[in-house]
């Protein structure tokens, strides 16, 4: 089973803490899907196409689009997901009632803080407006709003705030609101607030009910202590279902980490065909190669903070290391 995720129209957001790293929006020609569907068909059974890799539904014919990426897959469907765009929400009447019409049940809104800090982060003016309306109008339609705040050592008081808000919303308007907390990956975007990233003490005790996986959060300290005598070297299996990320100049990658150069797996306009294929399906990549030849333990002496505090999952510390081992190649 394949999934082709393709940044055919790009985002009209720039979130301090995309994973997937900033790419310039460029259009890409509309007959790539045919194209690239023809690329792995010889190839795979089952494809599910998605014609976008970062904002859902940013193309103006997102009702075409969607029924296009359905009829284009083959053998499979593609997810719709509980994602939707709030740039279109609050422009566009006829988006949520196309949401309605595909299904969707709850929508999942991001924030960082209040006003400006959340403006700041998602990287335009009135975004945080523009949230709080999609909020509003989602549930005035009946689909379920899930709060999504990232943390970090900034934002603290202004998380707070908005699980308050959370709370009254609940209370007055739809008490099926979800909201929860994280840290977040430490990947692509995200890993330059580092510097900033969230203590694991300072996670305020009221918002650890709603801080997603608590239990398995651990400091920086606390992962380098187990990775210490780790003779692993990091190993990313590539199983028989594989996602892949395809950027808008036709570069492959694996959707397990950010896109970047050490990354990229090869490209679909230049790359040999049967090559590229047959890298993809046993991780024959210039990272993964690299890779074999490193340990945990090593990665961890190197690029960690032993008397860090900053909050961690030991996946998410991995693949933070991992990368600033890569980024150093360059
Ligand atoms: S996190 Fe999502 S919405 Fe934000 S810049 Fe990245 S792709 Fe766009």
């Amino acid at each position: 089973m394949l999934n082709v995720v393709v940044d055919m129209y790009g985002c009209p957001n720039r979130c301090l803490h995309c994973w997937l790293g900033h790419m310039p929006n460029k259009k890409m020609p509309e007959d790539s899907d045919k194209y690239i569907m023809e690329y792995f068909s010889p190839y795979f059974n089952e494809i599910a196409y998605y014609s976008w890799l970062r904002e859902p539904d940013f193309c103006d014919n997102y009702k075409e689009r969607w029924e296009r990426d359905i009829e284009i897959s083959k053998n499979t469907v593609p997810n719709r997901f509980e994602l939707a765009s709030f740039f279109r929400i609050v422009r566009d009447d006829k988006y949520i009632p196309f949401l309605k019409s595909v299904g969707v049940k709850k929508v999942q809104l991001t924030l960082f803080g209040l006003q400006s800090t959340q403006d700041r982060y998602i990287g335009r003016k009135g975004a945080f407006k523009e949230v709080m309306t999609a909020t509003e109008k989602i549930i005035e339609n009946g689909i379920i709003p899930r709060w999504q705040c990232f943390i970090n050592e900034e934002n603290i008081e202004e998380i707070l705030e908005l699980y308050e808000m959370a709370k009254e919303i609940k209370n007055t308007k739809c008490p099926s609101l979800e909201f929860f907390v994280h840290e977040g990956s430490c990947d692509g975007e995200n890993k330059k607030l580092y510097p900033i990233r969230i203590r694991k003490q300072n996670i305020p005790e009221s918002l650890i009910p709603v801080y997603m996986d608590y239990n398995e959060i651990l400091t920086e300290r606390e992962c380098i202590e187990i990775l210490k005598n780790d003779s692993n070297a990091p190993h990313f299996p590539i199983g028989d279902d594989i996602t892949l990320n395809i950027s808008n100049e036709f570069d492959v990658y694996y959707n397990f980490t950010n896109i970047s150069k050490p990354w990229k797996i090869g490209n679909l306009k230049t790359s040999d065909q049967d090559t590229l294929i047959n890298n993809i399906l046993t991780g024959n990549t210039p990272a993964l190669n690299t890779l074999k030849q490193c340990k945990y333990g090593e990665l961890a002496e190197t690029y960690g903070e032993k008397l860090s505090e900053k909050a961690f999952s030991l996946e998410d510390y991995k693949m933070y290391i991992v990368n600033c081992y890569l980024e150093q190649l360059k």
